[in-house]
């Protein structure tokens, strides 16, 4: 019987251009990524819920920016929220309370969300 091998993803390189978003689907954050090489013609996506993986969230960030946001208080997005959207320890959510997020804007969106 034959095999056959076929390659499903290229390794990146120079010409591989990526794209990457999130979006809210049914109050749950989403994260996309589309991956197009004009030299070998492969296209892959990717995708996940909840926050991207931090290659993803790079890119994501350096095209949209982030948003300080105030953790807990009176004026901050509460803590609860934060946790579960970010899956932080204590010791995390302490220091986010401290000193803010830098949550993207879809997330900050979702954090603000009543
Ligand atoms: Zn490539």
């Amino acid at each position: 019987m034959a095999e056959l091998f076929t390659t499903l993803h290229c390794e990146p390189c120079a010409s591989c251009r990526f794209e990457a978003w999130q979006h809210v689907v049914y109050g749950r954050l989403r994260w996309e990524e589309q991956q197009y090489c004009p030299a070998s013609g492969v296209q892959a996506c990717d995708g996940g819920w909840g926050p991207p993986p931090p290659r993803v969230r790079e890119r994501i960030v350096a095209a949209e920016g982030t948003v300080r946001l105030a953790a807990g208080g009176p004026d901050g997005v509460p803590l609860k929220a934060v946790r579960a959207l970010y899956g932080l320890t204590l010791p995390e959510l302490r220091a986010a309370r401290r000193t803010g997020l830098a949550a993207t804007p879809v997330e900050a969106r979702l954090l603000r969300a009543p």
